[in-house]
């Protein structure tokens, strides 16, 4: 209640009692709007608050960063607030200061940093949005499948995908995963072969029972300090950043078991972030098993459960939350620890506006919250390892495995070596083949990883020697046997692959290279008596499928489990003695300054799923390139070797962690306007900066020059340290992209990504 309405009478001067808020609202826009606020606000209104207010001709949500008595604006210019939406601010101090942070380093809105924090179901006003769910009736199958195949290729997709699952998945959801429209859904639905329903909260998957994880009764000597040395700090509360640096399968995962313990035990809270891809139910279960109820926050939870979640952990009912990258967001009140497992990861980059490291906001949330964060891995980047170098990190080292296992021997396989066969080069090399069949003798089991899906990444003309490309993308189409489709990894349009070569119409385009439907083929024929899985983002549309496939293998119902990416991480298996790595160059020739130190991460990361049981692993690595030191030192388990010859050439090149960068990408349908852009942002900074403080690499086209219709071009700005300079060309960079809404700009700063 207002004070002086108990003395209604003396009714306040009009001027004095108006106040104005800063509102931050989602638009690229950068700077807030003041809001005028009208008499029934002013006792209740807050900064961290949910407001809507008219902007032109709308209403717009936006988020309460200030309130003034004073306003620069003439006041009858002003337009009042039109609502509050919270009865208690929904975002606190701290993580209102640290979305305005981002918003200063990663040069977006403060209303756009806010954005990344609330779940969604907050930035609108009319609350939480319905799921949409479909499957496929009762009795209907192959002979619906027929009637569509031809006429309708995609209803017919979608059919036999809902036939495939064979439940009800959010509509929402496969649409994206199969790039279609809701279209084809309400086609089937009119035939009334499938239900669409409409539900408030599916059930999460990554919330089924928990399993079992016993609580090892005695830790490893390096286990045991580097709890201890981080529990103590928790304890303590103080702000330190670790380096947990631990060889694969040496117990990290425990190490933040007990830390978390710890943090508990005198009542703060814990937030552990994990690749997305690493987030199956197998990890969020041994935290469940150890913890009770956790919070899970990941991309694929509904509207309404993660508003949900995200009211629970303000209230501090749920202590801790494991998540991928948005979690680093959770609100949670007394923050012991942040874990990021698996810190070198490119995933915790978030690839669109705000393009945050989660990496580092957990640092930046951690020292304001007088917390722990703990980094960890078993292949740092080069960031995080120079930090720990130079002493801003402690660096804690996990050298053994648990129990005493060994690290698996690498064999490295010459592939030029190999003699090629009739149709082609070999898929798998002479001693590969061999261990395989070794394996299926023994019952012992096989993962064969590639880092690419599909069936063959390139169509190719004999005649005039042309790839087929995507109509909208500098991209190659990637042939896909399965689905008889050729599909563009950039924009997910996908066509029936053409008979004649687009370019000189003659027939007889051939389809070359590695891709894992045709790993998995080949292998079928190679060992017809293998039991044989592939996981990739193919076959792989739901956690259940992990969750089906993983359960089969760790059962021994699978011999040779085929993958990308998606096995590289976390499964750890004891029957697993071999790890063959197909083809360990593709990473190698990215035009990226981190190519080697991705080859690295990705071989160690592979071999680390052998010989986690008793018997010891064999790795092999087939290369075409066998003395290249990053395949060689991951031979070698060398990361320390690797990191120092790298941060050489680093040093040398100013590239990170000596040095930093900005990345500016202009696009454009016009090409010419693209190139134009480009150059006069280029010039500008040039004008405005001394070479000194920042060098501007470029502009030139992007490697990927034309996506989704667009023309790419981009320029580096390289700085050896945080200066002056840099934050000019930052500012300069912003402002051009405000004046130029027609050229898409995005300013990356701290890129991981080059293409
Ligand atoms: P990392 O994450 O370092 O690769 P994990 O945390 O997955 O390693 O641990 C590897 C295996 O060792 C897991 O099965 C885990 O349950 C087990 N483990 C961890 N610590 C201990 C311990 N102190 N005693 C026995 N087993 C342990
Ligand atoms: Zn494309």
């Amino acid at each position: 209640m207002r004070p002086n309405s108990l003395f209604g009478e003396e009714a306040e001067p009009e001027r004095e009692d108006l106040l104005y808020a800063q509102v931050a609202l989602r638009k690229p826009l950068r700077r807030e709007f003041t809001y005028a606020v009208p008499a029934e606000f002013r006792e209740c209104l807050s900064e961290g608050m949910r407001v809507a207010v008219p902007f032109g001709s709308r209403r717009e949500v936006g988020v309460v960063v200030g309130i003034d008595e004073e306003c620069e604006l003439e006041p009858k210019k002003v337009r009042k607030l039109a609502a509050v939406l919270d009865e208690e601010p929904i975002i606190d101090k701290s993580l209102l200061e640290l979305t305005r942070w981002i918003a200063g380093y990663y040069a977006c809105a403060w209303g756009e940093a806010l954005g990344a924090v609330l779940p969604a179901s907050l930035k609108r006003e009319k609350g939480v949005r319905k799921r949409l769910v479909i499957e496929a009736r009762e009795g209907i199958g192959e002979s619906e499948l027929g009637e569509v195949i031809d006429r309708f290729p995609k209803q017919h997709r979608l059919l036999r995908t809902l036939l495939e699952i064979g439940e009800p998945v959010e509509l929402r959801e496969i649409s994206r995963q199969l790039n279609l429209s809701d279209a084809p859904a309400r086609s089937l639905e009119r035939r009334d072969w499938v239900r669409i329903d409409k539900v408030e909260c599916a059930p999460d998957p990554l919330l089924g029972p928990a399993k079992k994880r016993e609580r090892p009764s005695q830790l490893s000597g390096g286990q045991e300090s580097a709890v201890e040395a981080m529990g103590a700090e928790v304890e303590a509360r103080t702000w330190s950043t670790f380096l947990l640096q631990g060889v694969t399968g040496s117990g990290k995962t425990e190490v933040y078991l007990r830390v978390i313990e710890r943090a508990l035990a005198c009542g703060r809270g814990a937030i552990v972030l994990v690749p997305e891809i690493a987030l199956t139910p197998q990890t969020v279960s041994w935290f469940r098993s150890r913890f009770g109820e956790v919070a899970v926050m990941h991309s694929r939870v509904s509207d309404a459960q993660r508003l949900q979640t995200w009211q629970r952990v303000r209230r501090g009912e749920l202590r801790v939350v494991v998540g991928a990258r948005s979690a680093v967001f959770a609100p949670m009140p007394d923050l012991g620890v942040i874990v990021v497992d698996e810190e070198h990861e490119p995933s915790f980059k978030q690839a669109s506006t705000p393009r945050y490291s989660a990496r580092d906001i957990a640092v930046v949330r951690a020292k304001e919250a007088g917390a722990v964060c703990v980094l960890g891995s078993a292949t740092p980047s080069l960031e995080t390892w120079n930090n720990a170098a130079e002493g801003r990190y402690r660096r804690l080292m996990l050298t053994e495995r648990v129990g005493g296992g060994r690290l698996p021997r690498v064999e490295i396989v010459d592939m030029c070596q190999e003699k090629a066969t009739k149709e082609g080069p070999k898929l798998f090399s002479h001693r590969l083949e061999q261990l395989m069949r070794d394996r299926l003798e023994k019952k012992e089991q096989t993962i064969l990883f590639l880092n690419r899906r599909g069936f063959a990444p390139v169509l190719w003309c004999p005649g005039c020697r042309e790839t087929v490309s995507c109509s909208q993308c500098d991209v190659a189409l990637t042939f896909h046997r399965g689905i008889g489709r050729a599909v563009c990894h950039s924009c997910c349009e996908e066509q029936v692959p053409p008979k004649e070569c687009p370019s000189c119409t003659r027939p007889g385009l051939r389809y070359l290279g590695l891709g894992s439907e045709r790993i998995e083929e080949s292998l079928g024929q190679l060992l017809p008596e293998a039991r044989i899985s592939r996981m990739d983002s193919d076959t792989m549309r739901r956690p259940e499928d992990y969750e089906r496939v993983l359960d089969a293998f760790g059962d021994g119902e699978i011999d040779v489990l085929v993958g990308t990416q998606m096995i590289a991480k976390g499964l750890d298996f004891p029957n697993v003695t071999l790890v063959g790595i197909v083809s360990a160059d593709s990473a190698l020739h990215l035009p990226d300054f981190r190519a080697a130190e991705r080859t690295f991460q990705l071989l160690a990361q592979v071999a680390g799923r052998a010989g986690r049981g008793d018997t010891a692993g064999e790795i092999v690595v087939q290369t075409q390139t066998p003395d290249h030191p990053a395949i060689q030192l991951a031979a070698e388990h060398d990361f320390e070797g690797f990191a120092a010859q790298e941060i050489l050439l680093r040093e040398e090149l100013g590239y990170p962690p000596h040095g930093r960068l900005i990345r500016a990408v202009f696009e454009d349908e016009s090409e010419a306007a693209c190139c134009g852009a480009a150059r006069d942002c280029a010039a500008t900074i040039r004008a405005n900066t001394s070479p000194t403080d920042v060098l501007v690499l470029g502009p030139a086209p992007a490697a990927i020059s034309r996506l989704r219709g667009r023309y790419r071009q981009h320029f580096l700005l390289k700085a050896p340290e945080l200066n002056a300079g840099l934050s000019t060309a930052r500012s300069i960079l912003t402002r051009f992209a405000a004046d130029n809404p027609r050229s898409r700009i995005t300013v990356d700063v701290d890129p991981v990504s080059m293409l």
